[in-house]
């Protein structure tokens, strides 16, 4: 992830590099040289490795400077912060076993064993003691023992955990611990210089947790806390984490009644209800039009293929776990966990000529995947899904080619949502089949493809599939947030191991290559993210009822039925509110339900043949006739469509 510009400023201040003598720690090395640089320094980097500012160092080297701000010090901020958590729970509750506190994304956690446990109530009262301790700004100090003082040290106090940590550590090692206050941990470090550099921190959650994540260890206790150089930032975060928790696509899934998940059925098995039904065919027919645009051909392939087809395509061996099968008249099926394998079988139902390529079936495909059930989250993490998903079978001077085909694609129905991306191509993995040479000629491909674009990208060395080289194309959604969608990733061995061929200009056989690609990737995660991203509030094409009639008495039922007829005739979603209430009370329920039009009839709109149109985002756009209504939406309520690079 990149950075934002103030923290890559930070890093360039600490780009500079010291020569510290050994036996001198960072910080008195610097003082000693130009002390204005250890201005916002909290701890050092020796040979790419974080170190104590005030530690000596024991051989000595050349070391950069790690600022709070940087993204490094802010890691390293957060695993204080557990330090003094830590500290503050064992305060308050002395019989609470310390276990381990690492730093995470954003923020930090400690385990601890504690019964009857922690509530979210105890969360204030932990926070006002670590404030204490920070108040004191005592130093963290770091001291070096033998495992036999360690091992006594935990034992004496009764910390069972952390005796089992020691043990485990490799004879000969350099035990650590760290100090502040009247607190001690077992600690790699580094820390803060002091307690007092913490200025901006907050407890989030308990959580139950199992020691070293095993179901046959004990039960531990998890708080979660988040820490961040400055109280601004500090509140940044946690807005974005409320308006995170008001777009739950859960909790709008149930609150604008989209989709449902039942016991009933079995867990990561999703139900659409009438509106996300509608949400997702509207999808599908905009992919279908613009798959055909691009001259790809739509198919369709069974969910049962024979496991002798699996084993053929290495699934079998590489990815059996993750599949389900049954039995058929006593030969075993698998179900699919991909689209790949019909798509070939297609493709080798003729002979290929070279003039035939590029070939590119697209498929809505819906795939079952075993994924573990505690992982299973909403739209997000699901055992069945479908996938927007097509092959390309071309040669290999045209691969390059549909790559910016594709990419164009990808960038184009982004832009329809308004999302912004960023690229990431991975390259060849330590394990991986093929020969360099298809490696190098797929990786140039994408690269040329990517750089045809003129965006910029990361290259994630080694992170490609075994079988090649891919682009990752990762979405921005409204809270900031990255959302892997679209793939594109280059294969040589499903045509090697299907025998796929093509007829050349010369007249011998030739291997064409294969692409797997998504645009929106699963519909059931696209969708979760698209509601999120809007907050349920869907695009006008997308929104399942574009328009509600709102008559003011019943007096304007049959106008709002003629209406309402012409509206549809225009192509337009409708619906009527008929229900005795107020006028103002079904405005309100039509804007929680995010219906884009709210069209209010009254005495007046019947005279004039009109409406008068409220939108949910507030606006009020007067009495107009209903043809001039008609006229100003009609273009946004239609699936939209996209450029096609040519
Ligand atoms: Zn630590
Ligand atoms: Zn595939």
């Amino acid at each position: 992830m990149k950075d934002n510009p103030k923290m890559a400023q930070a890093d360039k201040a600490s780009a500079r590099t010291f020569a510290v003598p050994a036996g001198e720690s960072p910080a008195d090395a610097v003082r000693r040289q130009d002390p204005a640089f250890l201005k916002g320094v909290i701890a050092a980097r020796l040979g790419g490795k974080p170190v104590d500012l005030y530690w000596p160092l024991g051989q000595g080297g050349e070391v950069e400077l790690i600022v709070l701000e940087s993204e490094a010090g802010q890691e390293i901020l957060r695993h204080s912060t557990a330090h003094v958590m830590a500290d503050a729970v064992q305060q308050l509750f002395p019989s609470a076993k310390v276990t381990i506190g690492p730093s995470i994304e954003k923020g930090f956690y400690y385990d601890f064993d504690y019964s009857p446990g922690f509530t979210p109530e105890d969360l204030p009262r932990i926070e006002e003691k670590m404030q204490e301790i920070v108040e004191s700004d005592a130093r963290f100090e770091r001291e070096e023992v033998s495992r036999e003082q360690a091992l006594k040290l935990f034992a004496g106090m009764g910390e069972n955990y952390k005796v089992e940590l020691i043990q485990e550590l490799p004879e000969g090692e350099t035990i650590s611990l760290y100090r502040h206050g009247g607190f001690v941990d077992l600690c790699r470090g580094p820390h803060l210089p002091g307690t007092g550099w913490i200025k901006a921190f907050k407890l989030t959650s308990v959580a139950g947790a199992y020691w070293r994540g095993s179901e046959r260890n004990p039960m531990l206790q998890r708080i979660y806390g988040t820490a961040w150089p400055k109280p601004a930032q500090l509140k940044a975060y946690l807005t974005r984490l409320e308006e995170a928790k008001k777009r739950d696509h859960r909790k709008l899934g149930r609150e604008l009644d989209l989709f449902s998940v039942h016991e009933e059925i079995g867990p990561g098995l999703v139900v659409y209800h009438p509106k996300l039904g509608l949400v997702r065919a509207l999808l599908e027919e905009f992919e279908k039009k613009e798959h055909l645009k691009r001259g790809y051909h739509i198919v369709y392939g069974p969910t049962l293929l024979k496991s002798e087809l699996w084993q053929q395509s290495g699934h079998y061996d590489h990815y059996k776990q993750n599949m389900y099968f049954t039995t058929v008249d006593e030969e075993e099926y698998g179900i699919k966990p991909m689209n790949c394998l019909a798509h070939m079988l297609i493709y080798k139902s003729q002979v290929r000529s070279y003039r035939d390529l590029p070939l590119r079936y697209f498929e809505l495909g819906t795939v079952h995947r075993h994924e573990k059930s505690g992982v299973l989250s909403g739209l997000f993490r699901v055992r069945a899904f479908t996938q927007d998903d097509a092959h390309i079978l071309c040669t290999p001077e045209q691969l390059e080619g549909e790559v910016v085909g594709v990419l164009h694609f990808v960038l184009e129905v982004m832009k329809v949502f308004g999302f912004e991306v960023e690229l990431e191509i991975s390259t060849r993995p330590a394990d991986s089949i093929g020969t360099d040479q298809d490696w190098a000629r797929a990786t140039r491909a994408l690269i040329q493809a990517l750089d045809h674009q003129g965006m910029p990208y990361q290259i994630c060395a080694g992170e490609g599939a075994f079988y090649g080289p891919k682009i990752d194309i990762k979405l921005k959604d409204a809270l900031d947030r990255r959302w892997q969608c679209a793939t594109i990733q280059c294969d040589f061995t499903m045509p090697e191991r299907f025998d796929l061929t093509y007829v050349g200009a010369d007249g011998a056989r030739h291997r064409p290559v294969m692409i797997h690609r998504v645009v929106l990737g699963s519909m059931e995660r696209f969708l979760g993210v698209l509601i999120e991203h809007f907050a349920g509030a869907f695009p006008v094409w997308l929104a399942p009822v574009q328009a509600r009639l709102l008559p003011i008495t019943d007096r304007q039922h049959d106008f709002c039925r003629g209406v309402a007829k012409r509206l549809r005739a225009a192509g337009m979603r409708v619906e009527e509110d008929f229900r005795n209430e107020k006028l103002n009370y079904k405005i309100r329920e039509a804007e929680t339900q995010k219906i884009p039009f709210m069209l209010v009839v009254g005495d007046r709109e019947i005279q004039e043949d009109g409406v008068s149109p409220r939108t949910r985002g507030g606006e009020d756009w007067k009495l107009m006739k209903v043809d001039a209504f008609i006229a100003r939406v009609k273009d946004e309520c239609r699936i939209p469509e996209t450029e096609v690079s040519l």
